[in-house]
């Protein structure tokens, strides 16, 4: 027999393969970075990183230095970018394990040649312009400088500039005017790189939305995080199966317990929920503890013992009640899906994003605690 599982995390990483692959056909001639940070958005930095790479991921893409190098010593030797650092950081170590760093100030293109001259290595660098999130990024008047800088280190031999980047903020939404705008003012700070005498391979600006959506922003590069995890990044397709991808995550758990309550029972912490009739409830041993989003109580759906049903009151620290209706057939013991690719009639982490008014990243990236976590 095999063990009871109280929760898991199941991982289809069939699914992350035919989404990165399904990805390339659509951005072609550009190439695909999937982006693996925030431990692969919860579904496996190490893990996600080999599929993808084994479906032709150019490039693998992270936020923290730590990130990039728990990446090298799982192995993974392929071109790596790492985008934020703090002032003072140590760029050699990230520099020694032939991680690509951005820089989107002077201070930061000297702390990276210096961190390379120590180690008298060329450091690969990209340069991040600021075209309107107001984030990190050089803003359009210390752009000429950053590039200026970058070209000096450059000939200095410190540094090769391998990329020019920038990032959307509203690429969800397709008709919105920051987007031509910002597209518009990465082709100028592209211009003013290339009269400066730098030649970036690498000049990427979208996110999943733009490379689905906007294919004038793929240029060289397109850096997909959501859409890899086959969840759709734009509300105008809801379901990610309109893009053609696979939601890799499902999060399952064993209900713990099955039993009657009368009419007019006051479910779970403060009695947020009443039964209107005598009904069946269901306990599944999972909560807020494990990253399952307390706002979801009395909102999102399960699929229990293959029905539908709803969350009954508060969602606790380590578990939380389902109304299974008088009539269930399902008894304790039987599985509960919180969500998944909704093949089985599930709902999907986009569900559970909207009944708790959050994104689906926020859904995937936050579950963990004591879910286990397996791939497939
Ligand atoms: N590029 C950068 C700089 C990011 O911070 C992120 C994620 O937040 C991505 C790309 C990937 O975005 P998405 O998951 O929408 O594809």
């Amino acid at each position: 027999m095999s063990p009871v599982v109280r929760a898991e995390l199941v991982v289809d990483l069939d699914a992350v393969r035919a989404n990165v692959a399904h990805l390339r056909e659509v951005v072609a001639p550009a190439e695909v970075m999937v982006v693996v940070k925030a431990d692969g958005y919860g579904h496996g930095m190490v893990e996600v990183a080999r599929a993808a790479r084994a479906a032709g991921a150019s490039w693998l893409g992270v936020a923290v230095a730590e990130e990039a190098l728990a990446l090298r010593a799982a192995g993974d030797t392929g071109p790596l970018l790492c985008w934020l650092a703090v002032p003072g950081e140590d760029y050699a170590p990230a520099l020694a394990a032939d991680v690509v760093v951005t820089a989107s100030t002077v201070d930061q293109v000297a702390a990276v040649a210096s961190a390379a001259r120590s180690l008298g290595r060329t450091a690969g660098l990209q340069l991040k312009v600021d075209t309107g999130l107001s984030r990190s990024g050089a803003t359009a008047a210390d752009w000429p400088g950053l590039v200026a800088a970058a070209r000096a280190a450059e000939e200095a031999g410190d540094v090769e500039v391998v990329g020019v980047w920038s990032h959307f903020a509203c690429s969800d939404e397709p008709e919105h005017p920051a987007n031509d705008a910002q597209e518009a003012a990465f082709r100028a700070a592209l211009e003013v790189a290339t009269a400066a005498g730098l030649r970036p391979r690498w000049r990427h600006l979208a996110n999943s939305a733009a490379a689905l959506l906007r294919p004038s922003s793929r240029f060289d590069l397109v850096r997909c995080g959501l859409a890899s995890y086959g969840l759709s990044p734009a509300p105008e397709v809801r379901d990610a199966a309109g893009f053609g991808l696979r939601p890799a995550m499902t999060a399952r758990a064993t209900l713990a317990l099955v039993k009657d309550v009368p009419a007019g029972a006051g479910v779970s912490y403060g009695h947020t929920w009443t039964a209107r009739e005598d009904t069946r409830v269901g306990l599944v041993p999972v909560g807020y503890g494990d990253g399952v989003p307390r706002a979801a109580s009395s909102r999102a759906e399960v699929l229990a013992g293959g029905v539908r049903a709803r969350v009954a009151g508060r969602i606790c620290m380590d578990q939380l009640v389902v109304d299974l209706g008088a009539g269930t057939a399902a008894t304790a013991g039987d599985e509960v899906l919180l969500w998944g690719d909704g093949s089985h009639g599930e709902p999907t982490a986009q569900d559970w994003a909207e009944a708790c008014g959050t994104i689906s990243y926020e859904i995937v990236t936050r579950v963990g605690g004591r879910f286990a976590r397996r791939h497939r």
